[in-house]
């Protein structure tokens, strides 16, 4: 559980992170070790997910060091998909993480929406959707461990 009031933003409830894998927590396949452990450090505090098409087969092995619920889509309909899996955490107690298109519902369905440049870039779909942009993986999780960062950003 996590609470913040950003003032002319809102006042937020986090419960849940739902993050995208390819391009968002990982590049080339490949989740950082600071990664990790930023991501471990939050699990303590937020459920996680990780939702992806698993585009390349890995998803297991990638999230192997993290603790994090992983579910692969199998729809087709990835954006769609990722969406009403918010939706049914509860859109308004979740963070969510992506650089993908298809990430752009989920970004926009959640109380806070972080998009993540990182080395394979991101849709400025999804840009468009998130509330912050971060360039890193690792400043979008700090930022997620000290909410003083996050009210800087935020805040109107
Ligand atoms: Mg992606």
């Amino acid at each position: 559980m996590y609470r913040i009031n950003i003032p002319g933003f809102k006042d937020l409830n986090i419960k849940y992170l739902v993050s995208d894998l390819n391009g968002t927590l990982t590049n080339k396949g490949i989740i950082k070790e600071t990664t990790a452990a930023l991501m471990n450090k939050i699990s303590q505090n937020l459920k996680v997910y990780i939702i992806t098409a698993d585009t390349y087969g890995k998803a297991g092995e990638a999230c192997r060091t993290l603790s994090a619920d992983l579910s692969i889509l199998r729809t087709g309909k990835e954006k769609e998909e990722k969406a009403s899996f918010v939706k049914e955490l509860g859109g308004q107690e979740t963070v969510t993480l992506g650089n993908g298109a298809n990430d752009e519902l989920m970004l926009e369905q959640a109380a806070l929406g972080i998009v993540v440049i990182g080395e394979e870039g991101c849709s400025t779909r999804a840009l468009l959707k998130a509330d912050i942009v971060v360039k890193d993986i690792d400043d979008a999780l700090r930022m997620l461990l000290d909410p003083e960062i996050l009210k800087a950003t935020l805040r109107a």
